[in-house]
């Protein structure tokens, strides 16, 4: 789909405008803000879920039953993810934080590139992988990235548990709904950003916004949140995020 440069200058300026009145701007994040640092969305070709199906290795009955088989899954999650770094896009919205025009970010990626770019306010819906947690006790310690090559299933030291990454699995709750339910409650632009936002509760959430009579942003790199959701967007901002989204900002910073 090509527009006219002109009339995607008009609308990057008119969706400026909106996040530079807005009273709670919150984003919507996924898989597709990180693709441009290296990540392929899982659910792609060549993604994580191509080599592991998610069915035979990330589901909680795996991890319970087999661990050893779970965590060859969480070894090379860990190892594709360790060198990734934020990308123009995650810098993007932790300036729009900074400049009191974002007031959170919701995410389904468990990357946590949105924290290593400076956004201080994300919630994980998915958790996150950087950190390992014990079912049993609760006990958490930061992924240590230096003794994945061990090869062996890293054990709670409170209760010798089998650790898992802090991430949700299939067959587990998603995490800080609560949270994701508050913001959403109080937001009047909602980013939809590098998500079809297919999959609940992250579905749930623009239909949300729009019913209270919020806004919607979306950037992706083709339409696909009416497709997925049935919610028209106010703005679509196509093409490379990590090219549109600080375009965005700095209209944006024109505009304060
Ligand atoms: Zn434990």
């Amino acid at each position: 789909m090509h527009q006219p440069i002109e009339n995607t200058k008009k609308k990057a300026t008119n969706a400026a405008a909106l996040l530079a009145s807005a009273r709670q701007a919150v984003a919507l994040t996924g898989a597709g803000i990180s693709v441009p640092s290296g990540i392929p969305d899982f659910r792609s070709a060549g993604g994580l879920w191509s080599h592991f199906r998610p069915d035979e290795y990330a589901t909680l009955e795996v991890f319970l039953q087999n661990p050893v088989k779970a965590w060859q899954l969480f070894r090379a999650m860990a190892e594709m993810l360790a060198d990734k770094k934020p990308n123009p896009a995650h810098y993007a919205l932790a300036a729009l934080e900074e400049h009191g025009r974002l007031t959170a970010i919701i995410t389904q990626n468990i990357d946590g590139l949105h924290q290593a770019a400076g956004s201080k306010y994300v919630v994980e819906m998915h958790g996150g992988s950087n950190m390992l947690h014990c079912l049993r006790c609760g006990y958490e310690e930061a992924l240590d990235t230096a003794r994945l090559g061990e090869n062996i299933v890293p054990a709670c030291p409170e209760c010798s548990f089998a650790l898992k990454p802090k991430v949700v699995l299939f067959g587990e709750n998603v995490a800080e709904l609560e949270s994701v339910h508050g913001l959403a409650s109080g937001c009047d632009v909602l980013l939809v950003i590098g998500t079809s936002a297919q999959v609940y509760p992250a579905a749930a959430l623009p239909g949300l916004v729009s019913r209270q009579g919020g806004s919607i942003i979306e950037m992706n790199r083709e339409p696909s949140l009416a497709a997925a959701t049935g919610i028209q967007p106010d703005f679509f901002l196509g093409g490379d995020i990590a090219e549109s989204l600080p375009r965005l900002l700095k209209e944006m910073e024109q505009q304060l």
